[in-house]
């Protein structure tokens, strides 16, 4: 370590090899962690991600309710990010209450959320959402019109099939709800001039289904992305999009915030990305060759239970 040391502090924890160095290696992180994250002192902030970190499956992994209430204790600014879709934010509220941990839904952030809130603020106000019936509720605040109300009022105005005229093209994963008058009504939106924004709620490829892999939202947004022109903008990690509207939410500034997570790639560099810091705990998902890949977290920690050891002295408010 010479005296022009870099603030990333990854690159002192692969000094690993033994314990004594593993001992000296956590006083360094701390201290580079100090220093990394020396700035404004109240308005430090943590993005926390949820599978993984915080439970696994049904299982609270150990500390986190601790840790959790720790950040309500100081005063820290933290967010519950996550981009699960198969639960409303009220039934992951429930299933964290279950574990005993008070949180309320404002305190957790998902896809639609985030696509609700980053619409408001970019000025979006009409919307055709195509989405799961129980992820609509999020956009009450909009004009929305469905696939099927966009293809009817296509159709009663004949040949040429002018569109409604919409702000923005909200896509999520509806599976077999998908066919081609669908699909055709959305890219014909699309074909707007302007053209409308299209948001992906999520990026995911495919899923196992109980009978096979299943197409998720991605192929139908790249499909329309590549028929219309439009570039998607993806609310889910590990877009830049989906960390923007956790930061405005928490009105907090980038240069401010750590996000916590056990995938190196969305979570961590995703958040770097964004102008972040990342810190990678090694429970979920994390696996031993994930350090290996040329992503560096300013932290890495055992499990979120290790969090409050590892903040810097003096942050909280
Ligand atoms: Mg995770």
């Amino acid at each position: 370590m010479g005296p022009h040391r870099p603030p990333d502090i990854l690159r002192k924890s692969h000094a690993h090899s033994d314990g004594k160095s593993r001992a000296r290696g956590k006083r360094e992180l701390r201290e580079d962690l100090d220093a990394s994250m020396a700035g404004s002192a109240d308005h430090r902030a943590v993005l926390i991600d949820l599978d993984g970190v915080v439970c696994r499956g049904d299982e609270l992994i150990m500390g986190a309710a601790e840790t959790v209430r720790w950040l309500k204790d100081e005063g820290i600014a933290h967010l519950l990010v996550t981009n699960t879709m198969s639960m409303s934010r009220e039934a992951l509220v429930a299933k964290l209450a279950g574990f005993g941990m008070e949180i309320a839904v404002n305190d957790i952030q998902a896809p639609p959320d985030a696509a609700a809130a980053w619409l408001a603020a970019e000025g979006c106000r009409r919307l055709l959402l195509a989405v799961p019936n129980g992820m609509a509720g999020a956009f009450t605040e909009f004009e929305t019109q469905t696939l099927d109300e966009v293809i009817d009022h296509q159709q009663a105005l004949g040949q040429g099939g002018a569109s409604p005229v919409v702000d923005a093209v909200v896509i999520g994963d509806i599976g077999s709800d998908w066919n081609f008058a669908g699909s055709n009504a959305a890219f014909r939106c699309l074909k707007q001039d302007p053209a409308p924004r299209l948001i992906a709620l999520g990026v995911t490829p495919y899923w196992n289904a109980r009978d096979g892999l299943r197409f998720d939202v991605a192929p139908f947004v790249v499909a329309l992305a590549r028929a219309s022109g439009v570039e998607p903008c993806i609310l889910g990690k590990p877009a830049p999009a989906f960390f923007e509207a956790a930061l405005r939410r928490l009105e907090v500034s980038a240069d401010d915030t750590s996000m916590i997570g056990d995938d190196i790639r969305a979570d961590v560099a995703g958040a770097q990305a964004a102008g972040l810091k990342g810190i990678l705990v090694k429970t979920g998902k994390y696996q031993s060759g994930d350090l290996a890949i040329g992503i560096e977290p300013e932290l890495v920690i055992d499990t979120i239970a290790d969090l409050p050891r590892f903040w810097p002295k003096g942050a909280s408010s």
